[in-house]
């Protein structure tokens, strides 16, 4: 069975599922392994016992601003569009989040136009030119009141660092509006696939070319295989056995409960920064779409130990990650994607483009070689 793979593909999830298509599309033979029971890596969703579509891992939203991507995407999956709201629960009020011109007037008890708005932020901002942490690039956009209490406590329960220890893009995710704009995110599409992720996934592998072996974790049977190419979307520090030292992930663990009424919250996400210890509670129910008589609702608890979730964005861990990155330059037909395998707190859109890329690059190389 092996001798005739062409490529061997290392998660099935959205970076290994794309590239196990497009290499499919280009002729090649793929095999696809994950070491879980199913594909769909993080995006895996499924119905829990009480019939209620959960995401086993966490609110997967999908939003783009690729035609690319969205176009690639679109052909496995008929979509329900969607534009999702969260709000933030802050002294027992609920706040617009990202912060909006409501949450600046809810929280100083004002009525402010929007020019009146940005006006009153800046006396409030700190002038820091070049922010180099996630604090600063906080402070320097809406100052200390609204830093302390919409994202100095969820960062540091998010990631177990104050934010200060963190790179400015981390924090930097999310926007600050002086309108009325609730949309967490302002891309050009936003949906959810209708039939749920794991449908998606399955129609993204379901072609004549592409095999999946579920069950099976490459690192502990590297020698059972032979192909020509590898693409690898597991950790990479686990790859070159932590030859360089282990790069942190952070964890999360997700605490379901199921309760018999049709809605528990008036939206599909609650962030709670300073109470409790988990940083968000989630009704997916709305973001579905699912018409169902009970709700599940989903609560994350961040953890240090687990499945890899988050790469930890400082500069200490991207130095560990540039040692990495250089060895695997040097793996002859070994290819790496994805977000934990490039150690980059990606969307899932961004790791489909970076999938998308990859496999021209592939091609390319392979027309030269075979030219
Ligand atoms: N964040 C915060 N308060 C919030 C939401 C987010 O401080 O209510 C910060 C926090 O550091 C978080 C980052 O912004 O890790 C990115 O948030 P996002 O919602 O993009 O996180 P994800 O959905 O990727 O976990």
């Amino acid at each position: 069975m092996a001798s005739s793979i062409h490529t061997l593909i290392v998660g099935a999830g959205i970076a290994g599922a794309t590239l196990a298509r497009l290499q499919a599309e280009a002729g090649r033979s793929v095999l696809v392994l994950d070491r879980r029971p199913q594909v769909g890596g993080n995006c895996y969703d499924e119905q829990d016992a009480a019939g209620v579509l959960v995401h086993r891992y966490g609110p997967h939203y999908f939003s783009t601003n690729s035609d690319r991507v969205w176009n690639f995407i679109s052909r496995f999956t008929a979509w329900r569009k969607y534009l999702y709201q969260v709000k933030a629960l802050v002294d027992g009020q609920l706040f617009d989040f990202p912060i909006n011109l409501n949450t600046i007037n809810q929280f100083y008890g004002k009525q402010f136009t929007s020019v009146e708005a940005q006006a009153f932020i800046k006396t409030q901002c700190p002038t820091i030119p070049n922010p180099t942490n996630a604090e600063d690039q906080v402070l320097r956009q809406i100052g200390r009141a609204l830093y302390d209490k919409f994202f100095l406590n969820y960062t540091l329960k998010h990631w177990g660092l104050h934010p200060r220890l963190l790179d400015p893009e981390v924090t930097a995710r999310i926007p600050l509006r002086f309108d009325q704009d609730q949309r967490y995110s302002t891309r050009r599409y936003q949906a959810m696939p209708k039939a749920g992720y794991t449908n998606l996934f399955h129609h993204l592998l379901d072609h004549p070319k592409i095999q999946v072996e579920l069950n099976c974790d490459f690192l502990q049977n590297r020698t059972a295989f032979h192909y020509h190419q590898l693409i690898y979307s597991g950790c990479v520090d686990a790859f070159f056995a932590y030859r360089f030292g282990p790069l942190p992930y952070r964890s999360v663990r997700f605490a379901f409960e199921t309760l018999p009424l049709p809605y528990f919250q008036d939206f599909p996400q609650i962030n709670y920064p300073n109470d409790f210890d988990y940083t968000r509670c989630v009704e997916i129910k709305h973001a579905t779409g699912q018409s169902h008589p009970v709700t599940t609702l989903m609560r994350e608890y961040p953890m240090a130990e687990g499945e890899p979730f988050y790469p930890i964005p400082r500069s200490d861990n991207q130095a560990i990650y540039l040692q990495y990155q250089q060895l695997a330059t040097t793996v002859p037909n070994t290819f790496f994607v994805g977000r934990l395998a490039t150690y980059r707190y990606l969307n899932m859109d961004q790791v489909v483009l970076a999938s998308m890329n990859l496999h021209d690059r592939l091609e390319a190389n392979q027309t030269v070689a075979s030219g």
